[in-house]
């Protein structure tokens, strides 16, 4: 028997963390690796993020925080969400926390008691899985597929309603698809919330400024919707500060406070200077947000002409984020001499091992059938890594 609670065994990224440990253990050998496999922005933090972190060190602005974040950052916050989202929320309904991470991980702590179900809309993004499972709650995994453009219809949410399901977990836009869910789909799905009596949802919008083409709506703006969501964002991903950890969630008061009690007790408030920063990425212009989501999108032009150009593989479109998620189910079972793709694990190995280029296993996110394909990198490494992924499903008879 082991030393160890059960629960240290669950929490794992697995595939992600399995395929770029092997991809550097390769260039580590000095082999040639393409990488599409990291979902972090390759552009360092903006200068002047830097500086107002720099300048709050000197300031002396380097001891504890609030726990539920300095206020003039909450402020800030609630007027970013009013202005932006149409949302509205006082200061003390934002908790800040170390990343979206711990803001999803207090949310979820806070609302599900063990053997509650909580629905993830798969593809998804790993973490919430283990987060759920921390909490003791029930994972109800819908899936949808490549033609519904991996967006579960309402119907097939309605269906997986018990009295336990307590939370919905939605992520728009997505990783891994890049799917965003338009105001109407938005809205079927507050059809379904409204019908049951104790239903929450999540939504965690961290990739809202890497957006292309269309619309982002914020669920908890929808009529009724505020009190039975919490709206979780993130630094990370937006202004290029993945290191810095800071992240919030907003919810109804007494949400609030719960989160804020459970993050007292386990990390208390996130980095201080981390938080001036921030206030200055808000309000200082957004002129490199806008210079990176441009790169992002010249990106996702390369990647859809050179993924629609192989035969056989299926891509919903990529209206945002900087993943693509084609489905490769038509090359599972082909062969390349003696190496049978049985699995799109073995076919993203064989990709990395004969082809030098790295990817995500879809099974990771919970759809066998695809490969994630990360583009926040830079256009010549994509371009040939591109290049090798193509060569390799094009071998396969
Ligand atoms: N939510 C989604 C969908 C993500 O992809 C990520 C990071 O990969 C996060 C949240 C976590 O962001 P943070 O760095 O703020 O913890």
């Amino acid at each position: 028997s082991s030393l160890l609670a059960r629960r240290a065994s669950q929490s794992d990224e697995g595939a992600i963390v399995r395929m770029s440990q092997r991809a550097r253990e390769l260039r580590a050998k000095g082999q040639d690796i393409a990488s599409l496999t990291i979902g972090e922005p390759d552009f360092d933090t903006p200068a002047h993020i830097q500086a107002a972190a720099a300048e709050a060190m000197r300031k002396g602005l380097t001891h504890y925080s609030p726990v539920t974040g300095i206020l003039e950052l909450r402020q800030a916050l609630a007027k970013k969400l009013k202005d932006e989202n149409g949302l509205d929320y006082a200061a003390n309904e934002i908790v800040i926390a170390n990343g979206a991470k711990q803001a999803i991980a207090n949310a979820v702590l806070a609302l599900v008691e063990p053997g509650d179900e909580v629905i993830l809309l798969s593809p998804y993004w790993v973490s919430y899985e283990i987060t759920v499972r921390l909490a003791g709650g029930v994972p109800i995994i819908l899936k949808a597929d490549v033609d519904e453009d991996f967006k579960a219809p309402p119907a097939r949410i309605a269906a997986a309603l018990t009295e336990r399901t307590k939370l919905l977990i939605l992520n728009s836009p997505s990783n891994p698809t890049g799917a965003v869910w338009s105001r109407p789909e938005l809205e079927a799905l507050a059809e379904v919330v409204k019908s049951h009596p104790r239903l929450m949802v999540l939504s965690d919008e961290i990739y809202e400024y890497i957006l292309f083409d269309g619309k982002m709506t914020s669920f908890a703006s929808l009529p009724g919707m505020r009190e039975r969501s919490i709206t979780v964002n993130g630094f990370s991903k937006s202004f290029a500060m993945t290191g810095w950890r800071l992240g919030y969630a907003a919810g109804p008061a007494p949400l609030a406070v719960a989160m804020a009690r459970l993050q007292s007790g386990i990390t208390a408030g996130a980095n201080s200077f981390v938080q001036h920063a921030a206030l200055t990425a808000l309000s200082a212009p957004r002129d490199d947000v806008e210079k990176m989501r441009a790169r992002y999108e010249i990106r996702r032009d390369m990647v859809v002409k050179a993924l629609t150009a192989i035969p056989g593989l299926r891509l919903a479109p990529i209206p945002a984020t900087f993943y693509a998620f084609p489905d490769v189910g038509a090359f599972l079972g082909r062969k390349a001499g003696n190496h049978v793709m049985d699995s799109v694990d073995t076919l993203c190995d064989w990709l990395l091992e004969e082809h030098g280029v790295a990817t995500v296993p879809g099974s990771a996110f919970g759809d066998p059938s695809c490969i994630r394909l990360s583009f926040a990198t830079g256009e010549a490494e994509l371009e040939k890594a591109l290049a090798r992924f193509a060569e390799g499903l094009n071998r396969l008879s």
